[in-house]
Formats: C-alpha cells, structure tokens, sequence
C-alpha cells in the first residue's frame, strides 16, 4: 500500500498550493542528503517528499490523483529513479542553499556531469465511443516498444571517462582558452555497451509487444493528448530514463447523436399524427435509451431539454445535457383518401397556424440554448 502524498507532505486535502510547496521544501530540507550524508532511510524520505511533490505540486497531476489516487498514475511508476532527478527538476526549491547534485550515488564519481538520455516517446491513438467517454475507461494497447535487453551492460565511456563532455584547449586571438563539446562516443551519456545479449542490437536494445492499461477519465474530448509517463522507448544505458507513451484521443462518431462540448444533440423525428396526438419515444442517450413523453399538440422545431444526459465534464464539475430536436415529418406522397382528407383540413380553424405567444421562435430558441 502506497502512502498517502499528502500525509508524506503533512498537510491536509484542502491545501493550497503556497501550503504544499512550503511543505515539501520543509522536508526536503530536513532530509537532504548534505545534512543527512550516508542516512539510506533519510534519503528514501527525501525520494518520497519529491514523489509526492511532483503529483500534489501539480494542478493537473493533483486533480487526478485527488479523483484516482495512486491508480492515476499506474502503468508509469511515476516518481524519480535517482537523486540527480530530483534535484534537476526541484533544485529550485532549494534556493542555493545546497551545493545541488555532486557525486552522491551518480556514476563516474566526482563531479561528473553527464546527462541522462531519455528514450523516445511512442505516440498512439486510442478510438472512443461517447459510451467510454460518458463514464470513463480502461483501454489496453498493444505497443511495440524497444527496451533493455536482459543482459545488456553498459561501462563508463573510456573516451570521456563517464563526463560525457570532452574538454579541450584551444589557441584563441585571446589566448588559450577551454571549449567543451559532448562526447562523440557515448553521445553525452558518459556510458557505452559492455555486453549485449543476442538478439539486442548494437545499443543493446530490443523491441518487445507490451500491453499497456490506459485509464481514461470521463469527459474527454478528440484531439486530446493523454501521457502514460515511462512507457515509451528506453534507452541505452544504466542512467538513461525511458520515453514516454503518448495518448492521443480519437472520438467514434456516433450515428445519431451529436457532441458540442459537454451537450449533446440528437435529432427526433416523429409523424404528423404522433404530434398531433402526442406520443412516447425510446431515445439514445451515451449509455442506454430513455422513454421520454411528447405531448399531443407538439411543434416542429421544438427542443427539449433532458437535464444531466449529457457528458461529464472532464474536470469534475457538472454534466453537460441532451437537447432533442423534434422534427415532423410530412409525408411526401399520400393517397387519395389522406388527401381528400387534409384538402377538408385546409379551411379548418385547428389546422390554421396560430403561434402561441408562449411559443419561442426558432430564434429565441437558438439564443437559449447558448445562454
Ligand atoms: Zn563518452
């Protein structure tokens, strides 16, 4: 069981942001490996206060896992791998007190500054229906994703000695000065391969199928890109982190019904008689059909409005709804009988359009429906 990242951080659900950040830079003082040299259990505290800082430091990242709780973020570990991770994305927090990163459990001892190579990011489409979006879901992807191979080594690099730079000193109009450039054999990351199994290449990587668990919050919209942290490619190398899988969101176009934001649109159409005599409907809505009455009398171009069947917004606040149109339907051809019997109709008073005052125009109606 994962610890809960806001007792780690010891403040309460409702904190602010302000709270948080002072919070965490509390404890990631009083954890700090300079002050604490050697103390493992120390420097676990420090790793979790940053773990639980980089969810609850984050708005997006807070409101998820506020709605999910660790589950947000399963599938990627989240979370920083090493202390050098840490202090590149939070040394401002420290505000210089601290000399940063300096050789504590790095590689290559010393003051080595080589930089971590991130794998790439594989990008995928996932294709959903309003069903999915309307209560949110788990997809399973198959991605094909190059990772470590099991036996693969990698060595300090002999050309940079694991610095990833070479420095050298040149002649210039202003004397001997020294220009650093990133290792042409490592390509910066100070690593090299040691040994490679078979069936890895020259890098020691291979491409394996992984399914991946996608949970997918309701509300989501097309064209949205969703990030699984840590799933894409890896790289080569002990220090390297792995890329990142990229989600991007596709909506099925639904046969009847149309979207626009969290309000959905369906377009009824009913005979002349059902609206002149009133009548009951089975309509879909994103999860299931509803009976909904129309009563007799009802006009073309009327729009009703089904409160909270619409789509959940994806930030947790209210719910779109459904706005059914309804349309008559006059019939193209009719026989002989049926024409005698509205040619009777022509002059009839109840057949002679008589628009209810009540009765918004089409216009009103369309200036409602955006208010
Ligand atoms: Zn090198």
């Amino acid at each position: 069981m994962k610890k809960d990242y806001y007792e780690i951080l010891g403040v309460s659900k409702n904190a602010t942001a302000a709270e948080i950040k002072k919070a965490y830079r509390k404890k990631a003082l009083e954890y700090h490996p300079d002050k604490n040299p050697g103390d493992k259990e120390a420097e676990e505290k420090f790793k979790e206060a940053a773990q639980a800082y980089e969810v609850l430091g984050d708005e997006q990242k807070r409101a998820q896992y506020d709605q999910y709780g660790h589950a947000a973020f399963e599938g990627g570990g989240g979370g920083f791998s090493s202390m050098e991770d840490i202090f590149r994305n939070f040394g401002d927090i420290f505000g210089g007190h601290f000399s940063g990163f300096g050789g504590f459990g790095g590689f290559g001892g010393g003051n080595s500054r080589s930089y971590r190579i991130k794998g790439g990011d594989l990008r995928i489409r996932v294709k959903l229906t309003l069903a999915d979006i309307v209560s949110g879901t788990e997809k399973k992807v198959k991605v094909l994703r190059k990772v470590k191979a099991e036996g693969a080594t990698y060595k300090t690099c002999s050309t940079c000695h694991g610095n990833g730079s070479i420095v050298r000193e040149v002649n210039t109009m202003l004397g001997r000065m020294q220009s650093s450039t990133p290792c042409h054999t490592c390509g910066g990351s100070g690593e090299v391969i040691d040994k490679k199994p078979e069936g890895a290449d020259s890098q020691g990587l291979k491409t394996i199928e992984e399914t991946v668990s996608i949970k997918i919050p309701a509300g989501v919209v097309e064209g949205m890109q969703m990030k699984v942290p840590n799933k894409g490619n890896e790289a080569p190398g002990n220090n390297s982190i792995p890329g990142d899988l990229l989600v991007l969101i596709e909506e099925v176009e639904h046969e009847t019904l149309k979207r626009e934001g969290e309000n959905l649109h369906l377009d009824l159409y009913i005979s002349m008689p059902e609206a002149i005599l009133g009548t009951s409907k089975d309509i879909e809505t994103a999860n299931g059909k509803v009976r909904i009455k129309l009563e007799e009398g009802i006009q073309s171009g009327k729009i009703l409005r089904l409160k909270g069947k619409g789509l959940p917004s994806l930030n947790g606040y209210g719910t779109g709804d459904l706005l059914v149109h309804v349309n008559v339907w006059t019939p193209k051809t009719l026989t002989k009988e049926q024409k005698n019997f509205f040619q009777k109709m022509l002059d009839d008073d109840n057949f002679t359009p008589q628009p209810d005052k009540s009765e918004k125009s089409f216009f009103e109606k369309v200036k409602d429906m955006f208010s």
